[in-house]
């Protein structure tokens, strides 16, 4: 009997062994509550049929995790939450991978590579901003935005690089003049590019590539929108030249950003990015069999939701009619009044403004930051967009996966519980 259970035991360890994933590839939404991805399904469905085809959200949903930080506040903040997601531990807002005592956590990426990974991060904020730096560094504050750029450089895994393919914005953080912390990278061994033409001259890790000088455009606002595709094809591409499994954070990180400023056309570009990215790694995995791609979002921002003030409807349509974030053309419109300021309005907004509302807008023309919250107001009030807050929100937020162990995030767990699944994985 003992042997028999002996038997069963090494069998079925054996049995996990085959089905562990090689690479892991973990997606994470900042900001991207579920009302995010109820909006993003709307928003691309063809509106003349009348059902919605599933988003690759939908296609992957395995189910919900809450994100409260340590403390009893309930709403998490982005240092908090992917210091959780990347360490499985829960920390105070603010904290960058270390517990709630300050002291230093090894994250999932650092696991990785002491078990022999290739690693990367991508982002479209600074790559010292607190998502990606919470799977790289240790900071008791994430304003510490130098300290943490460079653990890029200081943090070494057997003398080697941690991290392997670096890729998103923060060009300010890795200077390359003299005794800069770029130059300092490149002396090492890194290739670095500053541009996404520049992407096919990255032919070998360690590489890194910074396409701004703090976060990169908004992707509503850009001349290359699919920015996070691009950054994951080259990844995966330099991933390939080695045969080591790997492990790679990839980061929406300004859907957050949209929300915080309310501008639901800003937040459905980001989404859009977003999207195309994990569908690229959604294809990646069925073609390899071998790689496991999850994504979550670390909480939601905004308080956003679908339908307000008593109207039951959300009209995607007003929402695609405006092709610029708000914060650009509230710029665009800065001192501008009747015929200047229609005509300004038109370039990026294609519904009318009612006579009253240009008043409005031109009586605050020298006032920006009224004047930003009057183009939220008149977006929210016609697409029926609702929003609660500038800031975060406790809600849970949704999470997805596919390819080998994909069912280990099936169901409600606690956003330390995807990490710890995470590294356990990886060990
Ligand atoms: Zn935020």
């Amino acid at each position: 009997m003992l042997r028999a259970l002996g038997l069963t035991c090494a069998l079925a360890s054996m049995s996990a062994m085959a089905d562990a994933p090689k690479n892991i590839i973990f997606f994470i939404g900042d900001g991207m509550g579920p009302a995010y991805t109820s909006a993003y399904r709307y928003y691309v469905a063809d509106s003349d049929v009348d059902r919605v085809t599933p988003t690759v959200f939908d296609r992957l949903l395995a189910g919900s995790a809450s994100t409260f930080p340590h403390d009893d506040t309930v709403v998490t903040d982005s240092a908090a939450s992917a210091t959780a997601l990347a360490t499985g531990v829960k920390s105070y807002n603010g904290a960058i991978g270390v517990d709630a005592d300050k002291g230093p956590l090894d994250s999932v990426l650092v696991k990785a590579k002491q078990a022999g990974w290739q690693t990367g991060v991508i982002s479209t904020s600074q790559v010292n901003h607190a998502t990606p730096a919470s799977f790289v560094a240790h900071a008791q504050s994430r304003k510490d935005y130098q300290e943490i750029a460079e653990q890029f450089y200081s943090r070494r895994i057997d003398g080697k690089p941690l991290v392997d393919v670096i890729l998103g914005g923060g060009q300010k953080y890795f200077s390359l003049e003299e005794q800069g912390l770029g130059s300092k990278m490149v002396d090492w061994g890194y290739q670095y590019v500053r541009s996404f033409d520049a992407l096919p001259e990255l032919t070998q890790t360690p590489a890194m590539g910074l396409f701004a000088d703090v976060g990169l455009d908004y992707a509503i606002d850009a001349e290359q929108p699919l920015r996070l595709s691009k950054m994951l094809d080259t990844a995966l591409r330099l991933f390939e030249n080695k045969s080591d499994p790997f492990f790679l954070m990839v980061e929406g990180s300004q859907i957050d950003w949209c929300g915080h400023g309310n501008d639901i056309a800003c937040a459905m570009a980001e989404m859009t990015d977003f999207a195309a990215a994990l569908e690229l790694a959604e294809a990646y995995a069925k073609r390899h069999g071998d790689t496991l791609v999850v994504y979550t979002a670390d909480h939601s921002t905004g308080g956003l939701t679908l339908g307000n003030k008593g109207n039951y409807r959300w009209d995607a349509k007003v929402v695609k009619q405006v092709d610029a974030s708000l914060m650009v053309i509230n710029e665009s419109i800065e001192g501008l009044s009747g015929d200047a300021l229609t005509k300004a309005l038109a370039k990026n907004i294609a519904f009318e403004f009612s006579d009253n509302e240009r008043f409005a807008l031109e009586s605050l023309k020298n006032h920006s930051d009224s004047r930003y919250w009057l183009l939220v107001e008149f977006v929210s009030r016609r697409s029926h967009t609702g929003w609660t807050t500038k800031g975060h929100d406790a809600i849970d937020v949704p999470v997805g996966a596919i390819g080998p162990m994909s069912d280990k995030f099936v169901g409600y767990h606690d956003n330390i519980e995807l990490g710890q699944s995470l590294i356990d994985l990886v060990n």
